[in-house]
């Protein structure tokens, strides 16, 4: 039966999660090049959304290249939500970042970030390598950055553009980081 007392607690939960949501996107979202040492000639500008893309059809992020080996820092504060490997990925890393963001880092040469630990843009999270579908390829970090809460303006008539709701083009942040 619903009683009086179980639609306020319904209510206060309800209202518990908006406010998490709410704070969530009001945090400030610092960001940094995750590639110690990389510059604005490390990645291609265009690579994102680049068309055809193998099995994944467009391509969803940015490629990194460095050296391998190379130090790998949290491209803004937030918490590891989960560390390993997987098939494409190789050893992989994905933060939960502000604005309910995550960032992924793929082909890593060595994980160096635990599950459910909290980094900023000073931690090392990992190495530069070649793991996963990167293997036989120069070394870079993969790196996408994609919204838990989708974002409907960005959706546009492109291949597969409704997914644009989600990835987040993370060009326009690495360039702007050598700026500030
Ligand atoms: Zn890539």
């Amino acid at each position: 039966m619903i009683s009086l007392k179980n639609i306020l607690q319904f209510k206060r939960i309800v209202l518990l999660i908006f406010l998490v949501l709410l704070l969530g996107l009001l945090v400030p979202q610092t960001f940094t090049m995750p590639v110690q040492k990389a510059s604005i000639h490390s990645y291609d500008q265009r690579s994102f959304w680049a068309y055809p893309w193998g099995k994944s059809v467009t391509y969803k992020g940015v490629d990194i290249f460095a050296k391998k080996g190379t130090p790998i820092h949290s491209s803004t504060y937030g918490m590891v939500l989960l560390s390993g490997q997987n098939t494409l990925g190789g050893n992989f890393v994905m933060v939960l970042g502000p604005k309910w963001r995550l960032h992924y880092y793929a082909h890593l040469d060595s994980i160096k970030a635990h599950s459910l630990s909290f980094v900023s843009t000073k931690t090392v999270i990992g190495t530069v390598g070649t793991t996963g579908n990167a293997a036989g390829k120069p070394p870079h970090l993969h790196y996408t950055m994609k919204t838990i809460l989708p974002y409907p303006w960005r959706y546009d008539k492109s291949i597969q553009g409704w997914r644009k709701m989600y990835y987040l083009n993370p060009i326009p942040y690495l360039n702007k980081s050598f700026k500030d």
